[in-house]
Parts: C-alpha cells; sequence; structure tokens
C-alpha cells in the first residue's frame, strides 16, 4: 500500500501586482498564505510531499515526482501523472513542457527507452496511444476519424476504450512525431485567462510489455511464460474555468460546464477514496468518462502522482485555496500497486508470436536491422488489423441494434394498418376482419425471419494483463446523459469545497511471480532458418486476419443491403397507412353525393303523384323515410369510424339490423301496395270501365317497380361502400 504522490507547482507571476497584500510562501514542502510584511495567515498553510516555487524547472518535477514512476512503469507496475489546477497555471506547460526545458511527457518518453536500452534481459514491446475528452467524448488523437469512442470493459482487458488506435514503437524520436501530430488534433481556445487553453483532459497512454530473454523457447511455452504488461498514463487536465474571470460564452461556456462537471466528480472520486474503508461506500467513477478510464489509477493498482499547479496572483487566491484543497485530499488517497503479470496469451506480445521475439534478441549480422524492421512493420500491420476488426464488430453490432429498432417500426406500423383497417371494415362482417388481422401478424413474422443479422463470432484474445479485483467490483452509479445543466459557478464551488477525512487503505489482488524457462543454447543457422519459418508464419497470420477482416466487410454490406431493403417496405408500408388513413373520409364524400342524387330522384318522383292521398305518394313517404334513416344510420357510422375507434362491433351489428329492418319493411309496404293497387284497379274496372283509370294505375305500378330498383340500389351502394373500404 501506498500513498499517492502530491505535489504543488507555483508558476511565476505573469504580472506584479502592486496592490496585492498577501503572497503565497513556499518552504521546503510547505506552501502558505502570508500578509505582505511577513507574517503568515493562520490556517492558510499546507506541506505535500514536494513543493516546487516559480524557480523550479520541468526537469527538477520529473526527477522529484515522476521519474520512479516512469521507472517502475518499465519494471512491470501501472503508472498515472496528472496534472490537475485552474487555467492557466501551468499544466499544459508542467506535462508538454517547452523547447528550452521539456515536459513530462517528454521526459518520460526519452527515459523509458534509455531504460529498456539498459535491461539487457528482458525484451519489450511498446505501444503508444493518445486521447482526449472533450465534452464528454473520446476522441483519437493518433486518428481524427475515431470519433465518440467508448469504453468497455471486460475481464480479459479490463476497462478500455474500443477503437483507439494504438502504434507499435520503438524509439522515443517515432513517439515524438506521434505525439505532435495528434497535438494537432487537441481542441484550444481562446479564454480571457489563457490565449491557447486546453478545452479538453488529454491522455497520452504507453503500454509497456516485457519479458525476461531466458524465458521460453520456440514452441516450448510452459506455465511459468509470464509476461509483464503495464499501463502509464499521462493526464494534462483542462483547468477549472470560473465563467465569470474567463469571460467565456457560447461554446466555450459548454466546454467549460463539461470540464468542471468532471472535475467535480475527479474531485468526489478522490474525497470517497480519502474516506477511511468503512465510512467509503460507493465510489463513482461512472460519472465521468474521465474517472471511468483513470479507475485503476485511482485508488487502485497504479503509482499515481499528481502535480497540482496553482497561479501566485493575488486574484486567484480562492482559486488556488481550492487547488490546494483538492491536493490535501488526494494526498490522503493509497493504491496499492503490483507487478501485473499473464500467462495466458493476452498480452500481445504473446499473440504476436513469442518466438519471433526470442529471435530478434538473438539476431545479429548485417540482415538483424532490416528484417527488424520487417518485423515491426508487420506487427504493426497485424495491430491495425485487430483495430479495424474490432470496430467492423462495432459497426456491426450497432447495424444489429437499429436493425431491431426497424423491425419494432415495422409492427408499430402494421398494427395501426391492422387497427384502421379493423375500423372500417366494422361495416362489414366480422369474417372478413379475421383475415386482415392474421395477415401482417404472418408477414410480421416472415419479416422477423428474414431479417436477422448474421451471428457473431466470439472476439479472440484479447490483450492487457490480467486484472486486479478492483476492476470487477460492481459499480452502480448510472454514467449521466448531459451535463447541460450545470451550474457552472456552483460547480466551480463545489470543486473548491474542502475536504479531509481519515486514511484507510485499499484492497487488491496479490501480484504474481515470475517464473523463468531455463535457457537454451541455439546455433545462428538454426536460428535464421527459424526465424525465416516464424516470419512465413506471421504472414500466414496476416493473411488469415485480413480474409477475417474482408469476411466481416462482407457481412456489414450484406446488412447494409438488408436495411435499404428495409427501407424501402417501410415507406410502402407508410403509403398503405395513409391511403387507409383517407378512406372515411372518401366514404364520406361519396354518401354526400349519393345522398344528393336520391334527394334529387325522389323529389323527381314526387312530381308525379297527383294528390297527396294516392298509393304511390304514400309510397313515396314511406321511402323517404327509410332514405332518411338508411342515410342518417350511414352518415352516423361513417363519422364515427372518421372520429377514430369509436365504431363497435355492436355497431355493426345494428347497421346489419336496420339494413334487414328497412329492406323487410319496404319489401311488405311495396307488396302491400301493390296488392291493394291491384285490387282497388280491378274493383274500378268491373265498375266503371275507364282507359283513364287504366293509365293511372299503370302509371302506379311503373312508379313501384322504379322505386323497387332504386331501392335496391341504394342498399347495393350501401353494402358496396363498406365492402370497399374493407378491400
Ligand atoms: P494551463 O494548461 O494550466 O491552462 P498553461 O500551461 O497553458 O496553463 O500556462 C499558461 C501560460 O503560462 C503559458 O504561456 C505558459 O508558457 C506559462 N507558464 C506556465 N507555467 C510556467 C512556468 N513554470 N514557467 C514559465 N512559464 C509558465
Ligand atoms: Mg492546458
Amino acid at each position: 500500500m501506498e500513498k499517492i504522490c502530491v505535489a504543488v507547482r507555483v508558476r511565476p507571476p505573469i504580472c506584479h501586482e502592486n496592490s496585492s497584500s498577501t503572497f503565497w510562501r513556499v518552504d521546503d514542502n510547505q506552501i502558505s498564505l502570508h500578509k505582505l510584511h511577513g507574517s503568515p495567515i493562520s490556517c492558510v498553510s499546507y506541506a505535500f510531499d514536494h513543493v516546487f516555487d516559480e524557480n523550479c524547472s520541468n526537469s527538477d518535477i520529473y526527477e522529484l515526482l515522476t521519474k520512479d514512476i516512469i521507472h517502475a512503469a518499465v519494471d512491470g507496475f501501472n503508472g498515472t501523472s496528472f496534472a490537475y489546477g485552474q487555467t492557466s497555471s501551468g499544466k499544459t506547460f508542467t506535462m508538454n513542457g517547452s523547447s528550452n526545458d521539456p515536459g513530462i511527457i517528454h521526459r518520460a518518453v526519452n527515459d523509458i527507452f534509455q531504460k529498456i536500452n539498459i535491461i539487457s534481459d528482458r525484451e519489450f514491446l511498446i505501444r503508444v496511444s493518445y486521447m482526449e475528452i472533450y465534452n464528454e467524448e473520446i476522441n483519437d488523437l493518433f486518428a481524427v476519424e475515431n470519433q465518440k469512442l467508448q469504453i468497455h470493459e471486460n475481464l480479459e482487458r479490463g476497462i478500455f476504450v474500443a477503437g483507439l488506435r494504438e502504434e507499435i514503437v520503438n524509439n522515443a524520436e517515432q513517439v515524438m512525431k506521434l505525439l505532435e501530430s495528434g497535438e494537432v488534433n487537441r481542441h484550444f481556445g481562446e479564454t480571457n485567462m489563457n490565449a491557447r487553453s486546453s478545452r479538453s483532459h488529454t491522455i497520452f497512454r504507453v503500454v509497456i510489455e516485457s519479458k525476461g530473454k531466458d524465458t521460453g523457447s520456440f514452441g516450448d511455452y510452459s506455465s511459468s511464460d509470464a509476461i509483464r504488461v503495464s499501463v502509464l498514463n499521462l493526464v494534462d487536465l483542462a483547468g477549472s474555468e470560473r465563467i465569470a474571470k474567463t469571460g467565456t460564452g457560447g461554446v466555450r461556456l459548454k466546454e467549460g460546464k463539461y470540464i468542471n462537471k468532471s472535475l467535480m466528480v475527479l474531485g468526489n472520486v478522490i474525497n470517497k477514496l480519502s474516506d477511511s474503508a468503512k465510512q467509503r461506500a460507493h465510489i463513482p467513477y461512472r460519472d465521468s468518462k474521465l474517472t471511468r478510464i483513470l479507475q485503476p489509477a485511482l485508488g487502485g493498482n497504479a503509482k499515481t502522482s499528481i502535480i497540482c499547479t496553482v497561479a501566485p496572483e493575488e486574484i486567484h487566491i480562492e482559486e488556488t485555496k481550492g487547488t490546494l484543497l483538492f491536493a490535501s485530499r488526494a494526498k490522503r488517497v493509497t493504491n496499492c500497486a503490483q507487478v501485473n503479470e499473464v500467462l495466458t496469451d493476452a498480452a500481445l506480445l504473446k499473440r504476436q508470436k513469442l518466438e519471433i521475439e526470442e529471435l530478434r534478441r538473438k539476431l545479429q549480422g548485417s540482415h538483424a536491422e532490416v528484417l527488424e524492421q520487417e518485423i515491426l512493420k508487420l506487427r504493426n500491420d497485424m495491430l491495425k488489423y485487430e483495430l479495424e476488426r474490432e470496430k467492423l464488430e462495432m459497426e456491426l453490432e450497432k447495424e444489429r441494434r437499429s436493425h431491431k429498432e426497424r423491425d419494432r417500426y415495422i409492427r408499430d406500423q402494421l398494427m395501426m394498418i391492422e387497427n384502421l383497417s379493423s375500423l372500417v371494415s366494422d361495416g362489414d362482417g366480422s369474417s372478413s376482419q379475421g383475415s386482415m388481422k392474421e395477415r401482417p401478424i404472418e408477414e410480421c413474422n416472415n419479416r422477423g425471419d428474414g431479417f436477422k443479422t448474421p451471428c457473431f463470432r466470439a472476439a479472440p484474445k484479447a490483450f492487457v494483463a490480467k486484472r486486479s479485483n478492483y476492476s470487477q467490483l460492481p459499480d452502480l452509479s448510472p454514467l449521466p446523459d448531459s451535463f447541460s445543466d450545470v451550474a457552472d459557478e456552483d460547480t466551480w464551488f463545489k470543486i473548491n469545497k474542502g475536504y479531509i477525512a481519515d486514511l484507510d487503505s485499499l484492497q487488491t489482488t496479490p501480484a504474481r511471480k515470475v517464473q523463468s524457462f531455463p535457457p537454451e543454447d541455439v546455433t545462428p543457422n538454426y536460428l535464421n532458418k527459424k526465424y525465416k519459418t516464424e516470419l512465413q508464419n506471421l504472414k500466414r497470420r496476416l493473411e488469415l486476419v485480413t480474409e477475417e477482416k474482408n469476411e466481416l466487410q462482407r457481412k456489414l454490406a450484406e446488412d447494409i443491403e438488408v436495411k435499404d431493403r428495409l427501407k424501402g417496405d417501410i415507406s410502402k408500408l407508410k403509403q398503405e397507412a395513409l391511403l387507409a388513413r383517407e378512406m372515411p373520409q372518401r366514404l364520406c364524400d361519396s354518401v354526400t353525393s349519393f345522398k344528393d342524387t336520391y334527394e334529387e330522384v325522389l323529389s323527381k318522383m314526387q312530381r308525379y303523384t297527383f294528390d297527396g292521398k294516392s298509393s304511390t305518394a304514400k309510397l313515396l313517404r314511406c321511402i323517404c323515410e327509410i332514405g332518411s334513416i338508411l342515410f342518417s344510420t350511414m352518415e352516423t357510422s361513417i363519422s364515427n369510424t372518421t372520429d377514430r375507434h369509436k365504431l363497435s362491433s355492436g355497431n355493426d351489428s345494428l347497421i346489419q339490423e336496420y339494413n334487414k329492418m328497412l329492406s323487410e319493411k319496404l319489401k311488405s309496404t311495396i307488396t302491400s301496395l301493390i296488392l291493394s293497387e291491384t285490387a282497388s284497379s280491378e274493383d274500378k274496372q268491373t265498375k266503371t270501365p275507364c282507359s283513364c283509370n287504366f293509365e293511372v294505375a299503370a302509371w302506379s305500378r311503373y312508379h313501384v317497380s322504379i322505386l323497387v330498383l332504386f331501392f335496391v340500389m341504394i342498399l347495393g351502394y350501401f353494402v358496396s361502400f363498406f365492402r370497399t373500404l374493407i378491400f
């Protein structure tokens, strides 16, 4: 168990205020606030592992604070070093430095390669990555196209950023070039306090894998075949903001909110970690991406140092006090760092053929350099393909999710059409409803089968060290969706709220012991032959990986094709739904025009009824009555349908009953009228035969037949309306 190493650095004053009444004084490892003429202000004095005054250089800081962590990382311990402090207090200056005084990152990279060159009994594989957290989104600084990356966690890799580009490197110059290219992609912005203010947190990550040169031999892996894997994080945080001072608005204000919020979460995590183990409940690592990524470095398996930078000016006194309180809390956090060793082939070093590494050590003569270059290239290619495969797998996963989403959407659409159809078909028997209801469900099921995305193959053994228990502990804090409602000044004050608590230890898994292979004697000829075979093997593997990648690409193309087909289906369904929605209105229009025709015909017929008492007049009145009932029933039904969901199966039977009743009524009226008409005409014929009366009777019969035909037409039309709706 060891405490986090905490130091404070006071940057040189930018402007010398004449009016200041206080100043910060540095004595050895203490910093205190003094009145202008000497006397210290009580309660404003702090002690840390180191306090660096304005005259110190980045070199001093590296030597005293960071060097040990870097060396430990080469030896297999996880390490983290980060700079914390207000905007323009010198964080970026400390981490990146200047051309005269290189910063911690530059020095650490040089130191790593110097150290591994000295260690003759181990072989190393170094890879680097560079990311930034900007507005709570993780972006890859080595590959601009890799934006909004996600944090994942699994047993083999622990917490990792999926799809982040890693580059295998074998000298410091290579790393410097990569860093330069990454720096270009970083988010900077101008504020009142810093013309080039870092608007994001950046994490430069070095993964160091190593194995003893005397362990293992070709094709002979035993349980003692251990590889050390350590992760080194060098973090430059964005500065805590006080909006009133930085004078930011718009985009800068939004950035400031995210920065403050994530720094507040960092403060909360440090607070919780500085509680005693008994008091410490849930640690909110998941509340921000920064703390989630740094989880192993904060209260876990890592050696950690924090450099808290402060501005000496009196106007920044509140911010400086806040930073010093944060530093005091951090000083109470303990970690339990251990050498990470893996025996499985989870380490990249092993995945990329352990024996090739073995061979590299033994390679001598003129070919060695060329061959080494080739090996490095092949390795980088393999790593790139692995990352591409990882990305493709993620894309496929995303596609699969969106398919599900679309499937659900189609189901909803079909349900809606089904509902509409059942509503309008209420006017016609229930048998047709049944057939309509079954069809979409069948279709859905068929579609569901047809759109299944291909299964993924399980990811091959991933890399990075075996994890300690801490990373597997359930962590229940939800990841916040958005920080947009954060009040900045409130957040800033919370960040700067003092907190001191008792310290207790943390539990982590014990380290594994390294076991070595017995050394093996190998002749140079044998080695050369072996090397060529291995090189061929490596190439074959590369081909395999490429094939796998192509296969994934093919699957992705298939998925996209299915997606396009789905889109077509959806638009067709939408059109159908639109048609179904328009149907009641069209029906309504047809009924209205039909009613007009009906009334016109009726009024014309009424002209033939000479007096209101004739049988034809009676028949017409009866028809009028029936007609108006029919039309009002039809209109009510249609308006109910238009009002949606009001027409029930009960109403449907009502319409049918009406239909039946009216037909019967009409039939009986017509029959009785025909009978009475025939009887009276026969009677009149026998009593006073007159050609005029015969004509009237003929007229009546003629009217009756026309009316019967007319009503048959109405009823037919009525039924056909509802049939139209159904189909
Ligand atoms: P931060 O990253 O904390 O916002 P910077 O590192 O960008 O602040 O520093 C702001 C300015 O102050 C820069 O111009 C930087 O060169 C200067 N500066 C910071 N610390 C020092 C220092 N120790 N010595 C000289 N100049 C410094
Ligand atoms: Mg900065």
